[in-house]
């Protein structure tokens, strides 16, 4: 017997053969991950980590003991290399052949990079994504020194915070006309335009990046306008690709990532996959969700369905982000909002934007808010739609709106 293999040891590897085990599955699983080390919590690599405030221990999902105590095979350092779908194996780096009755495929998402012909793989050039990267970086993130971000997504501006918290002299750079385009409206945007200004972080939007420059290492960028920036440490966020790598060399189905059916059963019915690298059928679309939230829930979801519970994934997306002292909560996806009510909240800083799309109540962002948080994100799930002029009068009790 087979058993069961996990390739991906991320969040939604760790938190699907925890879910196995969970719901009382026990024959054989074994989880396949390429970095040398336990799946840890990524979220806080970037920030407290990064500013030495975590121990790398406490980075870990779960404790390196936990694994062998529920007979979870863990492999780490060895990343699997192929899968042969008739014979129902998956190779290894080291040359280990591993069966399986069942393969899910948790192999997550890797940065988008600078091409290497603008000095995207110049010594001092950094993405943000593994416990590798930040141990990498960490030294070059020092007081006086200058850094320029690239991407004014939450990554880059995150980063962009962190690297000012330590000291450090530091530029972004976004390309589109203004920073969380992609993502968020301009009300969102405004309000962390103003918090990094605020900080002292200068933020250029509507601008390319020519190239990096530097021979041995980066020494600064030539922008699109032909301006030129002195840079110590450059930190890439311009997105992320899902890993989809294995999936197409298994010449499985892909559509905006490895396409799964609601249950997150990839084209082949014995592979299922969960987490960054899945997209799901979701309002029309093949959806692809790029949250810790998202990883837990599917790859939960996913283990249900192993073990044949037929259950389809329904994703209440959520996410956040730190960026000095403001807690961003996000609740709901905005993507084709036509209207935003902003209300103040009840401390300095604090304030809610809410997004409509034909009087529908879609997303909420709230800044250092978490009651409007809570509240939009229940009155989303249930379906509810406040009058956007109340949501933005003061007076208004935000609570009585669950209960009209
Ligand atoms: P992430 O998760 O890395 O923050 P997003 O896609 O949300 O990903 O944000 C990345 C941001 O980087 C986007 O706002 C995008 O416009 C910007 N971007 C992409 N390529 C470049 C580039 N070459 N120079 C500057 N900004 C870029």
């Amino acid at each position: 017997m087979g058993g069961i293999v996990v390739v991906g040891g991320g969040q939604a590897g760790a938190s699907l053969v925890a879910k196995l085990r969970a719901l009382g599955f026990d024959g054989a699983v074994t989880l396949v991950c390429d970095e040398p080390v336990p799946p840890y919590q990524r979220p806080p690599l970037s920030k407290k980590y990064l500013l030495g405030e975590m121990e790398v221990e406490r980075l870990y999902l779960r404790p390196e003991s936990y694994y062998a105590e529920e007979g979870i095979t863990l492999l780490t350092g060895d990343p699997a290399t192929g899968i042969d779908r008739d014979a129902k194996t998956v190779t290894l780096a080291s040359g280990a052949v591993l069966s399986y009755d069942q393969l899910a495929l948790t192999t997550g998402s890797r940065p988008r990079a600078l091409p290497a012909t603008i000095g995207g793989v110049l010594p001092g050039v950094h993405v943000v994504r593994t416990l590798a990267d930040i141990d990498t970086m960490a030294p070059a993130v020092r007081e006086g020194a200058q850094a320029l971000i690239v991407g004014g997504g939450y990554i880059g501006l995150e980063a962009a915070a962190v690297a000012r918290q330590r000291g450090m002299d530091v530029t972004l750079v976004e390309m589109a006309p203004r920073i969380l385009q992609r993502v968020a409206a301009e009300a969102t945007s405004d309000y962390f335009r103003a918090l990094h200004t605020a900080q002292g972080v200068r933020i250029i939007e509507g601008m390319g990046l020519e190239r990096l420059t530097g021979e041995d290492r980066v020494t600064g960028a030539i922008l699109s306008d032909g301006t030129k920036l002195p840079a110590d440490l450059v930190i890439v966020g311009i997105g992320i690709l899902p890993d989809t790598r294995l999936a197409e060399t298994a010449g499985l189905t892909l559509e905006n990532g490895i396409a799964v059916d609601t249950e997150g059963r990839t084209s082949d019915p014995a592979i299922w996959a969960a987490g960054d690298c899945a997209s799901f059928p979701w309002r029309g679309v093949q959806m692809r969700l790029e949250s810790v939230q998202n990883a837990i829930d599917q790859a939960e979801c996913v283990a249900e369905n192993m073990l044949g519970a037929g259950k389809g994934y329904d994703p209440h997306p959520w996410f956040w982000s730190d960026q000095y002292d403001v807690k961003l909560q996000i609740a709901g996806l905005g993507a084709g909002h036509d209207h935003v009510a902003v209300r103040p909240g009840d401390r300095d800083g604090a304030v809610s934007h809410w997004y409509y799309a034909g009087g529908k109540l879609l997303a909420v962002d709230a800044m250092n808010d978490p009651r409007a948080y809570m509240v939009g994100k229940r009155l989303i799930e249930a379906g509810k739609s406040p009058d956007p002029a109340k949501i933005g009068d003061p007076a208004t009790d935000l609570k009585a709106l669950l209960n009209p």
